[in-house]
C-alpha cells in the first residue's frame, strides 16, 4: 500500500497527486494526510493555492459522509472556503468546485435527485481538466444512480481519457469499474469484462485492495448476468480475499458476503448460504450498515427455512421487513415481503402467503403512487415558480403577454411529457427491484429487456420468433401503404428449409439437431445486413426478411446462402456434418400485391418446388405481370410460369441434388419448364 496516513514534510500539491494516482485506504486518511500537508495555505496565501487545497479537502471529505461523519466539518470548512472565494474575490472557477462539493454532499444523503439538480446547473467552460474529470465521474455517479446506463457510458469515457492523460491511475479504475457496471446492466458483458478485468490489473500495479475489490465485485456481478456461475463465483472469492479487512473494504465486504449468500442460495446449497448471510450480518451490525442488515437477515432466513428451520427463518425476514420500513424503503419492503411469501409458500402454510401477497399488492400500488405524486409535485413547483417569474413581467411588459402563455403551454406539455416518463420509470423501478431482492447489487439484472428479448426471440437460436415475424411483416405492410405511389419500399423475403433434417436427428441425436439450428442461424446471420431480420418460422425452417433487396438480388443472394450453409460442414460433437436447405424466395413489390402473408405463401410454394426438384437449391420467383396478385395465384407455379405470368429461376447449392442417406423420401418430379 502506497498510501500513508500523514507523512512528515509532504506538500499538498503532492498529497493530491499521490491521492489520484495511487489511490488512499481510506478516505478519512485521505483527508488527514491534505490537511497535515506542510504548506497548507492559510489565509493569506495566494487564491489559487487556497483553491487548489479547498477543492482537494471538498472532494475528498464529502465523498462519504454517510458512512464518515466525522468528515463532515472538513466537508463544511472545504464548502465555505470555495463559496467565500467564489463570491468575493471572484473566483468564477471555485464555483465549479463548489457546486461539485454540494453534488457530493447530496449523494453521500442519499439525495440523488439533489445532486442532479446541482451538477445540471453547472457551467464547465473554462474548467480545468482535472475539474472536467471530476464533474465527469460525478455526473457517471448520478446515472448509476439512476438506471440510465447508456448516458453514463457517454460520460464516464470521456472521464477515462482524462484521468488516462493527466496519469490519474487511481481516478481511471474508478472509472473503468463504472464502466464496468454500465456495460454489464447494459447487457455488453464481453465489454463490461474488459473493463473490470482492465480495472482490476490497474489496482493491483498500483496496491490498492478497496479498488482491486471494487473490481472483483463488479466482475462478478457482470458474470452473474450472463450466466458463468463458476467465474461468478471465484470472482466474489477473490474480492473477498483481496479485500482482506483493509478499513474502505467493509461495505463491499458486506455486499461480497451477501452475494456469496445469495449464490448458495440459488445453488441450493443452504449450508454455506446461511454461513455467508450470518457473516455479512455480523459485518452489517458492526459497521451499522441498515442496507446490509437488511440483505443478510432476508438471505439468512430464506436459508433457515429451507434448512428445516421455518419459524426462525420467517423471524428473520420479517426483521429484515422492519428494517426496511424503519428506514423508509418500501420498494425493499416490498422485496423481502415476496421472499417471505415465497418461504410461506414453501413450507404449506398458504393462506399466509396468501396474505403476504394482498399485502404486497397494496404496498405496489402505493409506491407507484407516490412516485407518481412525487413526479407531479416537483413538476408543479417548477411550473408555478415559472409562471409567478412569468407574472412579473407581464406587470413589466404587457405586450409580452402572448409570449408568456406560450411558456406556460410548454410547460404543460413539458408537464405531461415527464409525467409519462414518470410513470414508465415508477413501473421500470419497481419491477426491477422486486427481482434484486436477495442480493445487494444484483439490481436491475432481470429488467424489463430481458422479458421483451423473451417475447420477440426465439431461445435457442436468438432468431425472432415467429410472432416477431409477424409483426415484422405487418410493419411492412404499414410501410408499403405510407409509401408514395410509384416508390414502394422493396423487400425480399426468401423461405428456407434445412434438408433432411429428421435424418440429422436421428443420426447425432437432438442436441446435434440443435446445434446445427444454431450454428445454420450464425452463418445466414453472417452473410446479412444490420437490418435484416432472420425468424425462426418453424422447427428448422427460416424466413429471411431483407429490407430494400429487390427480386432481381435474390438468386445471387440465395446461392451464397446455400454455399455458406454446404461449403464447411458444421462441427458438432465428433462428427462434421454437411447441412443444405432449400428455398423459396420472392420480392415485394410482386404485382399488383398488398398483402405479405400471401407473399410468404409464395416463398413457401416455391421452397416446395426446390423440395421436390433434389433439394440443396432456392427457386427464386420474379417478373410478375403488373396486375398479378400472388394470393390470387393458386397452388401452380408451374402453370403460372408457363402463362409468362411470372419468371422462375433455379439456384443450386455446392453438392448438387441431395438424398438423405439412401433414403428418397420424395422423388425428383419433373419441374417443367422454368
Ligand atoms: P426435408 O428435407 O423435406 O425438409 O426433410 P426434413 O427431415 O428436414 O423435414 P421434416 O419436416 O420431415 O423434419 C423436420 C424435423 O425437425 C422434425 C423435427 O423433429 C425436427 N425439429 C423441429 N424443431 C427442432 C428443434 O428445435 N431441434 C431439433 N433438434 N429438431 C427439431
Ligand atoms: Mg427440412
Ligand atoms: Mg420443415
Amino acid at each position: 500500500m502506497l498510501t500513508l496516513p500523514a507523512r512528515a514534510g509532504e506538500r499538498f500539491d503532492t498529497v493530491v497527486r499521490d491521492l489520484h494516482v495511487n489511490g488512499y485506504s481510506s478516505v478519512a486518511d485521505a483527508v488527514t494526510r491534505l490537511q497535515a500537508a506542510d504548506d497548507r495555505p492559510g489565509a493569506e496565501a495566494p487564491l489559487a493555492k487556497r483553491h487548489r487545497y479547498y477543492a482537494a479537502l471538498g472532494e475528498f471529505a464529502s465523498f462519504d459522509l454517510e458512512r464518515k461523519p466525522s468528515l463532515s466539518a472538513a466537508a463544511r470548512e472545504a464548502l465555505e472556503h470555495l463559496e467565500a472565494m467564489a463570491a468575493r474575490e471572484d473566483c468564477r472557477s471555485c464555483t465549479l468546485d463548489a457546486r461539485m462539493t454540494r453534488a457530493r454532499l447530496a449523494f453521500s444523503r442519499r439525495d440523488t435527485d439533489e445532486a442532479a439538480r446541482i451538477l445540471a446547473g453547472v457551467d464547465a467552460t473554462g474548467a480545468s481538466a482535472e475539474q472536467l474529470l471530476r464533474l465527469h465521474l460525478l455526473r457517471g455517479r448520478q446515472y448509476r444512480q439512476q438506471g440510465l446506463f447508456a448516458q453514463g457510458v457517454a460520460e464516464v469515457v470521456p472521464a477515462m481519457e482524462l484521468a488516462r492523460r493527466l496519469g490519474y491511475i487511481a481516478d481511471r479504475i474508478v472509472a473503468l469499474n463504472l464502466l464496468t457496471t454500465f456495460n454489464g446492466y447494459l447487457g455488453d458483458y464481453a465489454r463490461a469484462e474488459a473493463y473490470g478485468r482492465e480495472a482490476y490489473a490497474l489496482g493491483e500495479r498500483i496496491g490498492s485492495r478497496r479498488l482491486m475489490t471494487e473490481s472483483q465485485l463488479n466482475l462478478g456481478f457482470t458474470y452473474s448476468l450472463s450466466g458463468q456461475t463458476q467465474r461468478q463465483l471465484q470472482a466474489y472469492l477473490r474480492g473477498l480475499e483481496r479485500a482482506g479487512d483493509a478499513p474502505d473494504t467493509a461495505a463491499n465486504r458486506i455486499v461480497l458476503l451477501s452475494n456469496l449468500a445469495d449464490y448458495w442460495l440459488r445453488k441450493e446449497d443452504y449450508r454455506q448460504a446461511l454461513d455467508y448471510a450470518r457473516s455479512a450480518e455480523a459485518l452489517a451490525l458492526q459497521m451499522d450498515d441498515a442496507l446490509g442488515l437488511m440483505f443478510s437477515r432476508t438471505n439468512a432466513g430464506v436459508a433457515r427455512a429451507h434448512l428445516g428451520d421455518v419459524d426462525g427463518g420467517i423471524s428473520n425476514v420479517r426483521e429484515a421487513i422492519a428494517i426496511a420500513e424503519r428506514k423508509g424503503m418500501p420498494v425493499d419492503v416490498i422485496g423481502v415481503t415476496q421472499e417471505l411469501a415465497g418461504i410461506l409458500e414453501f413450507a404449506g402454510r398458504y393462506r399466509e402467503a396468501l396474505a403476504e401477497l394482498r399485502k404486497l399488492e397494496s404496498l405496489q400500488r402505493e409506491v407507484t403512487r407516490q412516485e407518481r405524486d412525487k413526479a407531479v409535485l416537483e413538476l408543479q413547483e417548477r411550473y408555478s415558480a415559472e409562471k409567478r417569474q412569468r407574472e412579473i413581467e407581464q406587470l413589466a411588459a404587457t405586450n409580452r403577454v402572448k409570449e408568456a402563455q406560450l411558456s406556460v403551454q410548454a410547460w404543460q406539455r413539458r408537464l405531461w411529457a415527464a409525467l409519462a416518463l414518470a410513470l414508465a420509470l415508477a413501473a421500470v423501478v419497481l419491477v426491477q427491484w422486486l427481482k434484486r431482492v436477495r442480493s445487494a447489487n444484483r439490481r436491475l439484472s432481470d429488467d424489463v429487456a430481458v422479458l421483451a428479448e423473451q417475447s420477440t426471440h426465439d431461445p435457442l437460436t436468438d432468431a425472432f420468433n415467429r410472432r416477431q415475424g409477424h409483426n415484422l411483416l405487418a410493419r411492412h405492410a404499414e410501410a408499403l401503404r405510407a409509401a408514395a405511389p410509384g416508390e414502394p419500399p422493396a423487400l425480399g423475403l426468401v423461405l428456407l428449409d434445412i434438408d433432411f433434417f429428421k435424418h440429422i436427428n436421428d443420426t447425432y441425436g437432438h442436441a446435434a439437431g440443435d446445434q446445427v439450428l444454431v450454428e445454420v442461424v450464425k452463418r445466414l446471420r453472417g452473410l446479412l445486413r444490420m437490418q435484416d431480420a432472420v425468424v425462426r418460422w418453424g422447427g428448422e425452417e427460416f424466413l429471411l426478411l431483407l429490407p430494400n433487396v429487390q427480386a432481381g438480388a435474390l438468386p445471387m443472394l440465395a446461392g451464397r446462402m446455400l454455399h455458406a450453409l454446404a461449403d464447411v460442414p458444421v462441427a458438432v460433437g465428433g462428427a462434421a456434418v454437411t447441412v443444405t436447405a432449400s428455398a423459396g424466395c420472392v420480392a415485394s413489390p410482386f404485382g399488383s400485391t398488398a398483402d405479405f402473408e400471401s407473399l410468404v405463401q409464395l416463398a413457401d410454394l416455391a421452397l416446395y418446388r426446390a423440395k421436390l426438384s433434389g433439394r440443396n437449391q432456392a427457386v427464386c420467383v420474379g417478373g410478375a405481370t403488373p396486375d398479378l396478385d400472388a394470393a390470387a395465384l393458386g397452388q401452380n407455379l408451374v402453370a403460372a410460369s408457363t402463362a409468362g405470368k411470372l419468371v422462375l429461376e433455379i439456384v443450386t447449392g455446392p453438392l448438387g441434388p441431395r438424398h438423405a442417406g439412401g433414403e428418397e423420401s420424395q422423388e425428383a418430379a419433373p419441374i417443367g419448364t422454368f
